[in-house]
């Protein structure tokens, strides 16, 4: 069995999707379109409105996904279950007085928590965790950047910090 081969059977058992049965419970046919979209609050499960192609009646389906729980490394080493509500009040703390909203946290700690779920190990870094937050902050608000950058200094690449820092001052 090749690496990738291995590495996808090991994606697949820690975030796999179990399709409900799609056909319309109207009319039973086969063909229907997705017509909203919704992600749960713990990505647990994705709740889709479909519309039937045949007798246009709509209906619900989820899809559900099962979570292996994602491991944090703690910089001493220390290892600690993945939190999202933690991670969500850091990001929160250095968005305070600044234009990046709920919304827009919220996103972050959803693509934070997609992105480590596709790496190799369920382990994660902490500094690679606060790399991920930094890089999707700086493009929303280079304020946050630079104030979640000074909280969490260690996690970020300093040089490109200190830049960042220039360029406001
Ligand atoms: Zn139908």
């Amino acid at each position: 069995m090749s690496k990738n081969t291995i590495d996808s059977a090991l994606t697949f058992s820690r975030w796999s999707v179990f399709f409900y049965d799609m056909k319309c419970p109207y009319c039973s046919h086969q063909d229907t379109e997705v017509v909203e979209t919704r992600d749960s609050e713990d990505l647990a499960s994705t709740r889709r409105r479909r519309e039937c192609i045949k007798c246009s009646k709509r209906f619900t389906t989820y899809e559900r996904t099962e979570n292996v729980p994602l491991i944090v490394i703690k910089k001493e080493g220390r290892k600690e279950q993945f939190d999202r509500d933690k991670l969500r009040h850091g990001i929160m703390r250095a968005c305070e007085k600044t234009l990046v909203g709920a919304d827009d946290i919220q996103k972050i700690v959803d693509d934070v928590e997609r992105e480590m779920r596709g790496f190799d190990s369920v382990e994660v870094d902490s500094k690679k965790i606060g790399q991920m937050v930094a890089h999707r902050l700086k493009k929303i608000d280079k304020v946050a950047y630079i104030r979640f950058a000074s909280v969490f200094r260690r996690f970020v690449d300093l040089e490109d910090f200190e830049k960042e820092l220039q360029k406001l001052l």
